[in-house]
């Protein structure tokens, strides 16, 4: 454990007294029945049931909403100090997102322009995607171990297996959602960590050793993502698996596996502090940074869905050794932003049939908590749920740039969206 003093951040989103009108527009994208206050009056938000989403603060007509945790200027100083391997680990969602603060059209894809940006700014790259890779083998192969137990009915091979269904973990909002809400779920959910906190790891074992060739107290590690809930989840103690390892090998050490977390509007504004264009920086293909190789399945998991996707391809492909064709998806009746799908494999050991039953869902309030409940009396039809606080995924999540529509736009055009 990262010692004592480690202490998880309490709040990433704070009302502006000043500007709040009381004019309820937060209370009404809040998953969490985080926001208190009257009709016209200042609106205030309780730290411990708030899950950090950000969704008040990308919807709230008046901007009172702020993120409150601004490590720009760190960031900053720590690249020109020239003291440490600064390593950005970069998420799927953030190169969809960042052209629009440099002019762009919405949903340009600007991965090689802003592996440029990072590099010119004095980043090492280590792209997420290849650890959303180890993310999915990590959960794909757990999943695999609960359906050969629990559904093939073949001894345990592990005497740590969680229940099914087995939800995953990589929102670090839902899972404070559940932590806080409904702790009788933990056991269900996936022990993977998410990709950004893999990545931290990688980087100050492996990275640090292999291919930087430094200590791994020399590693500034930032976290670029869509999402004000990873700042959160970056501070959380538990997370300090780099340390415990290097500990563990002669090297003890106190220090976090991802050291801060910039949001794809915080990243912007760095570049623009550091004069540096997104539409005239000289693009990089991260050819001199070989943590930066990752396959299709990562790249999906920043929308619903995504992650779901690739562990089930995963798990298909070691249970039956042949690859998954088209998941066919259904809206699930009665609950809208619940999509369910059924796959028949053949166990390649056993020749036994299984059908798995997978869910994906967004939208905590109305869509998860039906799921959970489900799940708590023992009627849940599914193996495997995949859960994302933000509407469509973290595409939409509250670190992305500002849209004076707000998230709510996604519901009037739900029907021609791609994740639907
Ligand atoms: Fe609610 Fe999310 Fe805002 Fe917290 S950050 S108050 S959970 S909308
Ligand atoms: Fe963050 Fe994505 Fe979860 Fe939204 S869905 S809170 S962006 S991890």
């Amino acid at each position: 454990m990262r010692g004592l003093q480690a202490k998880e951040r309490s709040q990433v989103v704070e009302i502006n007294s000043k500007v709040c009108k009381g004019c309820d527009s937060c209370k009404t994208f809040c998953p969490a029945d985080a926001i208190a206050g009257k009709y016209g009056a200042v609106h205030k938000i309780d730290a411990e049931k708030c899950i950090n989403c950000g969704q008040c603060l990308v919807n709230c007509p008046f901007g009172a909403p702020q993120d409150v945790v601004d490590p720009v200027d760190t960031v900053i100083e720590k690249l020109k100090s020239g003291e440490c391997t600064v390593v950005a680990t970069v998420a799927p969602a953030v190169r969809v997102a960042i052209g629009e603060e440099f002019g762009m059209t919405t949903g340009s894809l600007v991965t090689e322009k802003l592996y440029g940006a990072l590099n010119k700014a004095g980043f090492k790259i280590l792209d997420t995607n290849l650890t959303a890779d180890q993310t999915i083998m990590e959960e794909g192969m757990e999943l695999i171990a609960k359906i050969r137990h629990y559904v093939v009915e073949e001894p345990a091979q592990e005497d740590h297996l969680g229940p099914l269904p087995q939800y995953t973990s990589c929102c670090p909002a839902w899972i404070k959602f559940a932590e806080a809400n409904y702790p009788q779920i933990i056991p269900h959910l996936s022990s993977a960590k998410s990709p950004m906190m893999m990545a931290g790891s990688l980087a100050k074992t492996y990275g640090a050793k292999e291919v930087w060739k430094t200590g791994p107290e020399s590693i500034y590690m930032v976290g670029i993502m869509p999402c004000t809930a990873k700042k959160f989840e970056a501070s959380r103690p538990e997370f300090s698996s780099a340390a415990d390892y290097w500990t563990k090998h002669g090297q003890p050490g106190n220090y976090p596996d991802v050291d801060t977390v910039l949001t794809t509007r915080d990243l912007a504004r760095l570049f623009k502090i550091l004069r540096i264009d997104l539409n005239t920086v000289e693009e990089y293909d991260g050819h001199n940074d070989p943590l930066s190789a990752y396959s299709g399945a990562g790249t999906i998991f920043g929308n619903t869905g995504g992650v779901m996707e690739a562990a089930l391809r995963t798990a298909y492909f070691v249970i039956t050794g042949k690859e998954l064709d088209i998941l066919p998806f259904e809206p699930v009746r009665g609950l809208k932003g619940v999509k369910e799908a059924s796959v028949k494999m053949t166990d390649s050991k056993t020749g036994k049939e299984i059908i798995l039953k997978v869910a994906v869902a967004h939208g905590i309030k109305e869509n998860v908590v039906p799921l959970i409940e489900q799940t708590v009396d023992g009627k849940s039809p599914y193996h495997f749920i995949e859960v994302m606080n933000c509407p469509g995924g973290c595409v939409n999540g509250g670190g992305q740039p500002i849209n004076p529509m707000g998230t709510s736009w996604i519901d009037k055009y739900k029907a021609i969206l791609p994740w639907n």
